[in-house]
């Protein structure tokens, strides 16, 4: 096959009927595997599909769009894990929203960037409303401000970040971090990589339900000012990763307001609470914070990557801002023109800010919440499930969409044996691609762990699943009896 002349790629006004086409055809490929996908995944191997994608010869060009997407069904979209099926039950993964995939497209195509106005125009404007609104949302005042990032654990970072400068006076080995021990683990990275000492990251430990201890919390901070260190920040998380547990807010509040600490929120899971019609209560105490993590590609049903960093003073943002003559001159900022690059800790950045416009003004904040609310609602008749059946055990009741459990044959059984049935159980189901759940260790001991973020998904799915995973822990246990035996 011949070649096109290079230039009959370029996205320009000579070429749009191709960018039509091409385009038009990617979509078509992939509403055929969502339409004809009967399991989330098809349970190949690395072993297997490695040598696929390492046959193709990225020196030699297909030339042709159809071709390199008839290659792209074989290397990628027929394997790939779909999310937006019902059975796939794993991780912080989300369906995501048409408008929000329309808003992809057009922001790829006009590829603006964010770091300034020069490069981005209106699309500066419309992110600060996104932020002003989310901000609003929260609760967090009038200096409010923040920037979009690539995810929670950027967030995280930038928010570590304005802590440590806020806090200044103190050597760096003498800052303290406090957070709970099923916080995110991109809040112990932020800490390393932002030169705190080893022992910066002061972990509390949690109660029952996975919640910060907050008498501990007093104590450790009492403690850190009696040793002459400096309580730096604390950071409490709206939804764990694990459990979906959120730590108690207002108390966290007063105990930074009395020592005069940064109030970190993690909401990177929890962030669908801002727009739940029915839940937002559960997010109170978020108002007070003085920086907060949103993963809007988590619970606001965006594709990836979405999130923002939010702080209560924008003021603190100044913490990120350096100046360069041929991007963001100081006289730049003098004459007030918009560049977000003085907030943000990347440079050229994309515009994910239009997939939560679109979302926002085709289907609205309610219509998101309401999605996220059946996830809950969802979670919660999983738990009833789970409860009332004898072959599992369920670690807590969902605070949002996250149930973690595991199989517990109905006999004696070396604790170990039921550690090791639990994670065949995990493989065994992703080999099948029937489902994919996730693992974690509560305690010491494995589990299995459902995030739901699927509102397509029923109870029914759940009780099918959960048969499954019974099946295989079951079928492992005996297998292993006929081994020792
Ligand atoms: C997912 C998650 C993060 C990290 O966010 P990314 O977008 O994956 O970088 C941080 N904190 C919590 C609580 C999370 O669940």
């Amino acid at each position: 096959m011949s070649l096109l002349a290079p230039r009959s790629h370029l996205l320009n006004d000579l070429n749009v009927e191709a960018y039509r086409r091409s385009v038009t055809e990617g979509v078509e490929r992939v509403a055929a595997q969502l339409s004809g996908a009967t399991s989330p995944f098809t349970g190949v191997t690395p072993a297997a599909l490695a040598p696929v994608v390492d046959a193709v010869d990225l020196d030699r060009p297909l030339g042709d769009t159809a071709a390199a997407l008839d290659e792209l069904t074989e290397v990628y979209l027929r394997d790939a894990v779909y999310f937006h099926h019902p059975r796939y039950l794993a991780h912080l993964n989300c369906p995501v929203v048409i408008p929000a995939v329309l808003g992809e497209a057009v922001l790829s195509a006009v590829n603006s960037s964010l770091d300034t106005w020069d490069q981005s125009a209106g699309g500066t404007l419309i992110e600060r409303r996104l932020i002003d609104w989310t901000a609003g949302r929260i609760g967090l005042g009038e200096s409010a401000d923040g920037v979009f990032t690539s995810g929670g654990s950027q967030s995280n970072l930038q928010a570590m970040l304005l802590a440590r400068e806020e806090a200044k006076a103190a050597h760096p080995t003498q800052l303290r971090v406090f957070t709970s021990d099923v916080s995110h683990f991109s809040v112990r990275k932020s800490a390393t990589l932002l030169g705190l000492g080893p022992d910066a990251v002061v972990v509390v430990p949690t109660d029952r339900e996975r919640r910060m201890r907050i008498e501990v919390l007093a104590a450790e901070l009492r403690r850190c000012e009696a040793e002459g260190l400096v309580p730096m920040a604390v950071v409490g998380t709206a939804g764990t990763t694990d459990f979906g547990s959120i730590d108690p807010l207002p108390e966290i509040a007063e105990l930074c307001a009395r020592h005069n600490t940064w109030m970190h929120v993690d909401a990177a899971y929890g962030c669908g609470l801002l727009v739940s019609p029915t839940r937002r209560g559960r997010l109170t105490g978020v108002e007070h914070a003085d920086s907060v993590t949103v993963d809007y590609h988590k619970s606001f049903f965006q594709p990836v990557s979405s999130s923002a960093l939010l702080v209560r003073d924008g003021t603190t943002l100044r913490h990120a801002t350096y100046h360069a003559e041929y991007l963001n001159p100081r006289r730049a900022a003098e004459e007030r023109i918009p560049n977000q690059v003085d907030k943000s800790l990347q440079t050229t950045r994309r515009f994910d800010a239009l997939k939560l416009w679109m979302t926002l003004r085709v289907m609205g904040a309610d219509g998101i919440g309401q999605l996220f609310d059946e996830v809950c609602d969802l979670a919660g008749e999983g738990w009833e499930l789970l409860v009332a059946d004898p072959r599992f055990d369920v670690v807590v009741e969902p605070s949002l969409s996250t149930l973690v459990f595991r199989y517990l044959p109905g006999r004696p059984t070396d604790p170990a044996q039921i550690d090791r049935a639990n994670l065949y159980a995990r493989k065994a189901l992703f080999a099948s691609g029937d489902a994919v759940v996730a693992g974690t260790k509560v305690d010491g001991r494995h589990y299995l762990k459902f995030t739901l973020l699927n509102p397509e998904t029923k109870a029914s799915d759940i009780a099918a699943v959960l048969d499954l995973i019974a099946g295989h822990a079951e079928q492992y246990l005996g297998e292993s009896l006929v081994h020792a035996s």
